[in-house]
């Protein structure tokens, strides 16, 4: 495998229910921009079944929902099949930290929350705000710090709004510009997308209103595919091949961070989607050609 870059920031932002086709429609100028200077495909594919806990567990544990055990749209302590490694614990093992910044949790769930999130081996989970604005507001400060590690976001937004009213409805639309808006922030507060040292990913879980109008969890294309958006100095520019996976994510992170993919990871770590890590020291430019600087040496 091609030389990890070893970054010492990786920002995964999880827009819950954005659907591929949501991004020209609703004219996500943000989400288009990262896309347009970094590596993407609008038809990647999550996992089955298309729901936010199963995605959200292979996503951490790089294996697919019967596997790690979280297959219905129901948060547990899962019971996996085989034992896992997390991506928080596998990236703590390298010294890593993993930050996870969620919407508030409803009373009575936050002891789940923190077991579960001690069993992934996440160092700090923040469960604050209501939408993409608020959760964002919780991580600023780290993100302005450029305090180093793994980010994860989640912003339930628009599948909010797509199981109140249906996917591409007027209040599905203005939630989708609403996290796109978040998503520019985010850009802006953490200067990700510029730094060399930052990869930032922005992606859903899976989309909506495919099989049936408010919800998500079928083999539809509309429920399945998945925009895939890779951003950061270190991104080359093009486009990811179509049938990229939800899966490849956690790989990727695993790898662009300098820790060994496990063998038991379904996914493969996207490296066509960074420059090569070979002339460390040398100084290079980014893939937005405008902006000079030093590569960071690889080992
Ligand atoms: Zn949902």
């Amino acid at each position: 495998m091609a030389a990890s870059p070893r970054l010492s920031r990786v920002i995964v932002v999880v827009l819950d229910g954005l659907r591929a086709d949501a991004v020209p429609l609703f004219h996500m100028e943000h989400l288009t921009r990262l896309a347009r200077r970094g590596a993407a495909t609008f038809s990647a594919q999550t996992v089955a079944p298309s729901v936010t806990a199963a995605a959200m567990g292979s996503l951490l544990t790089g294996v697919r929902p019967a596997d790690h055990g979280l297959v219905s749209d129901r948060f547990s302590v899962p019971r996996p099949r085989a034992a896992l490694q997390p991506l928080p614990r596998l990236l703590a093992a390298q010294g890593i930290a993993t930050h996870a910044f969620l919407a508030a949790l409803p009373f009575g769930y936050g002891a789940l929350a923190t077991r579960l999130a001690r069993t992934l081996g996440v160092t700090r989970a923040t469960f604050r705000g209501k939408d993409s604005t608020g959760i964002l507001a919780a991580s600023r400060a780290s993100l302005e710090r450029e305090e180093p590690g793994f980010f994860l976001f989640h912003w339930p937004d628009a599948d909010r709004a797509g199981h109140a009213h249906g996917w591409t409805s007027r209040a599905y639309a203005a939630a989708v510009r609403r996290t796109d808006e978040s998503l520019g922030m985010l850009d802006l507060v953490s200067g990700a997308s510029r730094d060399p040292g930052t990869l930032l990913v922005a992606m859903a879980d899976h989309g909506g209103g495919g099989a049936v109008a408010r919800d998500h969890d079928s083999a539809h294309p509309h429920d399945r595919t998945i925009p895939l958006v890779l951003a950061g100095g270190r991104v080359v520019s093009g486009e990811l091949a179509p049938l990229s996976s939800l899966l490849d994510v956690p790989a990727t992170v695993a790898w662009a961070m300098g820790a060994d993919v496990p063998q038991e990871y379904a996914g493969r770590a996207l490296v066509e989607a960074f420059h090569p890590t070979s002339g460390a020291g040398r100084v290079g430019q980014s893939a937005a050609g405008h902006e000079r600087y030093r590569f960071v040496a690889a080992s």
